[in-house]
C-alpha cells in the first residue's frame, strides 16, 4: 500500500516523547513488510540537516492559508532503512527554540496556526511529488487537521479520492485547545464551528476534528482503547469516543530494536544479553560512578525518566521519597516539565546526594544509561496511554513498578514468586501507599538469589517489536480503505 505518515515529530530528528518514538519506528517496520511508506513533519531548529544530509527537493512550494498563500520548502531525508521522509520548511512557523513551547515553558500561541498550516502544505507535498496516498496516518492533535481537510475542503478533491485517514490518539490529554477565534484562520468551513463539530466547550479542538472525520482511529494499547471511552478518563471526549467505539483500536507500540538492545547499544558502558549479563553490573557500575553515588553492586537503584508532568505520577513518589531514602537504595531520575516538580525534587536531591539524583534535561544517552544501570524503573503513572520506557526497562533487564493502568496494564504482568510467571511489579489503586508497598515487594525479591535472575529473564525475553504491531496497523489501513469505499 501506499502510505503517508504525518506526525508533528519522529526520532531521530526531532523527539521530545512517545510520539517520536513511534513515529520514527513504526513507518521502518512498515517499510519491511514491504509497503511504500513515507514519513512527513516540520522542519525544526532542532533537525540537524547536515547530520541528517537532507536535501532541498523543491521550493517555494504554495501552501493556502487562511492569510492568503504562503511559501514553503520541501527537502527530503531517510529513517535507516531507506524509509523517504519529507520535511516541511516554513522558518516563521517552525525554525524556533522548541517545537511546542517557549524555553520558558510556554506553548506558542499560533500553535494551531502552526500545525494547521503543516497539515495543508502535507497536502500540497502529496500532490508536488505525486504520492497519492491509500492511507493517511495521522497523530495526534497536531496532524488531526488532516482527516478534517480531506472530508470537507477537499472533499471533491480528485487527487485524494483513493485516500482513507487513520487517526492516532497518543494522548487523549493533549487536544489542542484554542480560543474559538482561532477557528477560522484554520481555513476550515463555518460549519464546522458548532458543538458537533470542533467546538468544545467554548473552545476550538483539533484532537476532535480527528476522532470525527478519520475513518478509523487508534490508540496506543487495547486498555487506553477502553479507559478513553469512560467519563473518568475521556477528557470530555469519551462522548464522541463511544459514538465511534466500533471504529477504534488499540495497538501497542512497540520498540525499535535498532535504537534499544542492549547487545550492541552504542550509549552504555558494556554490552549483555540475557545469556551473559556480566555487562549489565558494569553498567550499574559505571551510572553510579557517572552519577558520583557509592559504586556499590549490592544496593538496589531505583530509576525513573520521565517528563515531568502531573499524569506521570511523580507526586506519588514524592509523597515516599523520605520513607524510599531511610532504606538501602539509590534513585536516579532524569526528566523535564514543570518547575515546581522539578524544583521540588532537585531540592530533596541537594538534601541526600549520595542516594538520590535528579538530573533536569532531555538527555537521550543518559536515559539509555539509565535503562542499563538500574535494577528497578518506577512507572507510578495517573494515566498511561501506552508507556514506552517499562518496554524499555524490560529488555533492558531493569524491573518495572507500575501503575496498573493503560499500557503499563497491558504489558505489565505481576510476579508470582509460586510459578515463576511475571516481569514487573503492579499497584491497583494510585496511593502513595500501594506504590510503596510494590516497592517493597520489588526490593525483598531483589535479595533473592534465584528469583530476581528469573524474574531478569522473563522480563528481557518479552516480544515488543514493531514487526507485530506494524501488521496490526497494516490490517487496519485495509479495513480503512475498504470503508472508505464503501465496503463492509
Ligand atoms: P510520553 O510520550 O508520555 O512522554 P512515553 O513513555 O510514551 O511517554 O515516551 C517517553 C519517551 O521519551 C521515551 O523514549 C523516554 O525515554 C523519553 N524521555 C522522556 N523524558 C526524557 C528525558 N528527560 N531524557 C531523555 N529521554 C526522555
Amino acid at each position: 500500500m501506499k502510505i503517508l505518515c504525518a506526525a508533528s515529530e519522529a526520532a531521530p530528528f526531532a523527539h521530545t516523547g512517545g510520539l517520536g518514538d513511534v513515529a520514527g519506528a513504526l513507518p521502518k517496520a512498515l517499510g519491511r513488510l514491504g509497503h511504500d511508506v513515507r514519513l512527513i513533519m516540520p522542519l525544526y531548529q532542532a533537525v540537524d540537516v547536515q547530520r541528517h544530509r537532507l536535501r532541498i527537493v523543491a521550493s517555494g512550494l504554495s501552501v493556502p492559508t487562511a492569510s492568503g498563500p504562503q511559501a514553503v520548502d520541501l527537502l527530503e531525508g531517510n529513517l535507516s532503512g531507506g524509509v523517504p521522509v519529507y520535511f516541511i520548511r516554513h522558518d516563521p512557523s517552525f525554525h524556533r527554540a522548541g517545537l511546542y513551547q517557549t524555553p520558558s515553558a510556554e506553548d506558542y500561541p499560533d500553535n494551531a496556526e502552526r500545525f494547521a498550516m503543516f497539515c495543508r502544505a502535507a497536502l500540497e507535498v502529496c500532490r508536488q511529488i505525486d504520492f497519492q496516498p491509500e492511507v493517511l496516518h495521522a497523530h495526534d492533535w497536531q496532524t488531526a487537521l488532516l482527516p478534517v481537510y480531506l472530508k470537507t475542503t477537499l472533499s471533491g478533491d480528485p487527487f485524494f479520492q483513493r485516500t482513507a485517514t487513520v487517526f492516532t490518539i497518543h494522548n487523549l490529554g493533549y487536544q489542542g485547545l484554542f480560543p474559538p477565534e482561532v477557528l477560522p484562520r484554520l481555513m476550515l468551513p463555518r460549519a464546522l464551528f458548532t458543538p458537533a463539530g470542533l467546538e468544545f466547550y467554548g473552545k476550538g479542538n483539533l484532537l476532535k476534528g480527528g476522532l470525527l472525520f478519520a475513518d478509523l482511529l487508534t490508540t496506543v494499547s487495547r486498555r487506553y482503547s477502553q479507559e478513553i471511552r469512560t467519563a473518568e478518563q475521556g477528557f470530555g471526549l469519551d462522548g464522541v469516543l463511544r459514538e465511534r467505539q466500533t471504529d477504534l483500536f488499540g495497538v501497542l507500540n512497540g520498540i525499535d530494536p535498532e535504537e534499544w538492545n542492549p547487545a550492541c547499544d552504542p550509549h552504555i558502558a558494556a554490552h549483555y544479553t540475557v545469556v551473559d549479563l556480566a555487562g549489565k553490573a558494569r553498567c550499574k557500575a559505571d551510572l553510579q560512578h557517572r552519577l558520583k553515588l557509592p559504586v556499590r553492586a549490592t544496593v538496589p537503584l531505583l530509576a525513573v525518566i520521565s517528563r515531568l508532568a502531573g499524569q506521570k505520577g511523580l507526586d506519588l513518589l514524592y509523597a515516599i521519597l523520605e520513607t524510599l531514602m531511610a532504606l538501602n537504595v539509590q534513585l536516579v531520575l532524569l526528566g523535564s516539565g514543570e518547575k515546581p516538580l522539578e524544583a521540588a525534587f532537585r531540592e530533596a536531591a541537594a538534601k541526600q546526594p549520595s542516594k538520590l539524583v535528579v538530573r533536569i534535561g532531555f538527555d537521550i544517552p543518559l536515559s539509555h544509561q539509565i535503562e542499563a544501570g538500574a535494577d528497578l524503573f518506577l512507572m507510578p503513572s495517573r494515566y498511561e496511554p501506552c508507556g514506552l520506557n517499562q518496554m524499555y526497562s524490560l529488555v533492558y533487564g531493569t524491573i518495572p513498578v507500575v501503575h496498573a493502568t493503560g499500557g503499563l496494564d497491558d504489558t505489565i504482568v505481576q510476579f508470582d514468586p509460586g510459578t515463576g510467571q511475571g516481569n514487573g511489579f503492579r499497584f491497583e489503586d494510585a496511593t502513595a501507599d500501594a506504590f510503596l508497598q510494590a516497592i517493597r515487594q520489588a526490593l525483598t525479591l531483589y535479595r533473592e538469589k534465584t528469583l530476581w535472575p528469573r524474574l531478569i529473564t522473563n522480563a528481557m525475553t518479552a516480544d515488543f517489536t514493531w514487526d507485530r504491531s506494524a501488521r496490526e496497523y497494516e490490517r487496519l489501513y485495509r479495513r480503512a480503505a475498504d470503508k472508505m469505499r464503501g465496503q463492509p
